[in-house]
């Protein structure tokens, strides 16, 4: 961990699960944040593409503390009205499905993962195996890891649980090879995002969507960081015309209050009372904040602020020089020309901007929903010297 002067302590009580800029944020307005020592911060990353209105929109600040005086937690043993209201407008906004609420991206991929296991024991003669794609990230939980498609994150935690095989991205062919009588479902996320913003092609979501119907197996789309608008659509699903069985969504759903939902299509909606569950899933709290989350981007045209400023930021980015841009709406990776993206960051924090890097030569961007053109000429004016000054080898180096 990096030595922090705000938090001193820092190393001594926090785990050491994160390689963390040296600064302590208090307070933060609109696409903006402020450290304990003073400094601004023009913001890219958004929590990693969770605070889609910013901070302290005053929608949703007014919304989380009229929740809190009326009621904050009941528990799952009664209905609150938050949750019947928030369920409803997912699946308005989605397809006929129920909804299955959680706290995390990894919680509603477990759900996911479980639905599809009891719909192979019920329809599928016990076929328990999923196929899901190299690269990809699904949580870190014991079989969210599993999943994913990264050896660095389940690698430390043999023994792994059984039942996932791994495909090239964007390879419909080996996702054919890998079918077997054992297999039951699919799982991919529409954009790879921990990969550097790799967007599926066309073709092979709907190769997908078609080999699951032919050979009897559910399709789950991973949107916890394509969904709520983050593509310029409410779901990358509908911005590539295919629906899956199960979709998954969290990160942005509350605006930054943790929440996530599991959505199934009736054909795999194999839950009973006693199969799964969540203590504090559907909080009238989380819940309330996600239903204002959706009037706001709704009431304030945030798809289409999404889609246009990310096209605007694509255009821009090039002055960078990359060798790559890839990507939707308000989720963009590019790809440097060299291996300087630790330096990058670290240029870029030193004059107040913060990004996200995925790779050694790879940058993300997942800023919150409600950014301006402005913001990113301004986010320019500082990636271009500080990109500038790690090219020419000045002596910023890896935090
Ligand atoms: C972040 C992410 C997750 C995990 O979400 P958590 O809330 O951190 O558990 C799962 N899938 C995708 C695609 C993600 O981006």
């Amino acid at each position: 961990m990096t030595e922090n002067a705000c938090a001193p302590d820092a190393a001594r009580h926090l785990m050491n699960i994160e390689r963390r800029l040296p600064v302590t944020m208090v307070s933060g307005s609109g696409c903006r944040l402020k450290s304990s020592d003073g400094n601004d911060y023009l913001d890219l990353v958004a929590g990693i593409a969770v605070n889609l209105l910013g901070y302290s929109h005053p929608k949703l600040v007014k919304a989380i503390c009229d929740q809190a005086r009326a009621l904050i937690n009941v528990g799952d043993m009664v209905f609150n009205e938050p949750m019947l209201e928030l369920a409803a407008r997912l699946v308005g906004l989605t397809f006929p499905a129920r909804v299955f609420f959680c706290h995390s991206g990894a919680e509603a991929n477990e759900a996911a993962i479980k639905l599809t296991r009891k719909w192979g024991k019920e329809h599928k003669s016990g076929a328990f195996e999923i196929v899901s794609a190299l690269g990809s990230f699904h949580g870190r939980t014991l079989a969210t890891v599993t999943a994913g498609g990264k050896a660095r994150n389940s690698d430390p935690f043999t023994p792994l649980p059984p039942g996932f095989v791994h495909v090239p991205f964007n390879d419909l062919e080996a996702v054919k090879r890998a079918t077997s009588a054992n297999s039951v479902g699919v799982m991919v996320e529409p954009i790879l995002g921990s990969a550097g913003v790799v967007p599926a092609k066309p073709e092979f979501l709907r190769g997908l969507r078609e080999w699951c119907d032919e050979m009897n197996l559910l399709l789950i789309f991973d949107e916890v960081q394509t969904g709520l608008g983050r593509t310029g659509q409410w779901f990358a699903f509908q911005a590539y015309g295919v629906q899956p069985d199960i979709l998954t969504l969290a990160k942005g759903l509350g605006g930054g209050v943790p929440i996530g939902a599991c959505l199934a299509a009736p054909r795999a909606d194999t839950f009973t009372p006693g199969d799964h569950g969540s203590t504090l899933g559907g909080n009238p709290l989380a819940c309330a904040a996600a239903v204002t989350l959706l009037n706001v981007v709704e009431a304030e045209g945030l798809l289409a602020n999404a889609a246009e400023v990310g096209s605007y930021m694509r255009v821009q980015l090039q002055r960078l020089r990359p060798t790559e841009i890839r990507g939707m709406g308000l989720m963009i990776g590019i790809d440097l020309d060299r291996p300087v993206a630790a330096a990058l960051q670290r240029a870029c924090f030193d004059m107040g901007l913060l990004i996200n890097i995925v790779g050694d030569r790879t940058v993300r961007f997942v800023p919150p929903l409600i950014l301006t053109k402005q913001d990113v000429d301004t986010a320019l004016t500082i990636l271009e010297p500080a990109l500038d000054r790690v090219r020419s080898g000045a002596s910023y180096t890896s935090h």
